[in-house]
């Protein structure tokens, strides 16, 4: 069952809140900026994400084909989402940082042991 939840980068400037389903799970993106920031994931569509403050502290850093946003604080420098497009289905999704969220517990959040694919994002 979904439920709303908000997050923010360590200073502040960027808050967020999204309706999230925690059972769904959270995955690990295997993308090289990813997976050298270790980021643990939960995938929501667009119309589940709000963007509270900070739209314009927002950094941007894309590669490969572009299909993904990985946004950053530019004065903290926390990657707590991302946006994109799947480029083989043209499915949107909003990847958060599952350890971003506010009072979060981690713990309680199922793991995917492997990828999910971005087109199942819910
Ligand atoms: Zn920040």
């Amino acid at each position: 069952m979904k439920k709303t939840y908000q997050g923010s980068c360590h200073c502040g400037s960027v808050r967020f809140e999204a309706d999230i389903d925690l059972n769904s799970g959270r995955r690990r993106c295997n993308c090289w900026i990813c997976a050298r920031q270790r980021v643990s994931e939960t995938l929501v569509k667009p119309e589940d994400f709000r963007l509270l403050t900070g739209e314009t502290e927002l950094g941007d850093y894309q590669f490969g084909t572009g299909g993904g946003h990985h946004l950053f604080c530019r004065t903290c420098g926390a990657a707590t989402f991302g946006r994109g497009v799947v480029d083989a289905t043209g499915v949107e999704y909003v990847s958060i940082a599952a350890a971003c969220l506010d009072n979060s517990n981690l713990a309680l959040m199922p793991r995917l042991v492997t990828s999910a694919p971005l087109g199942t994002a819910r």
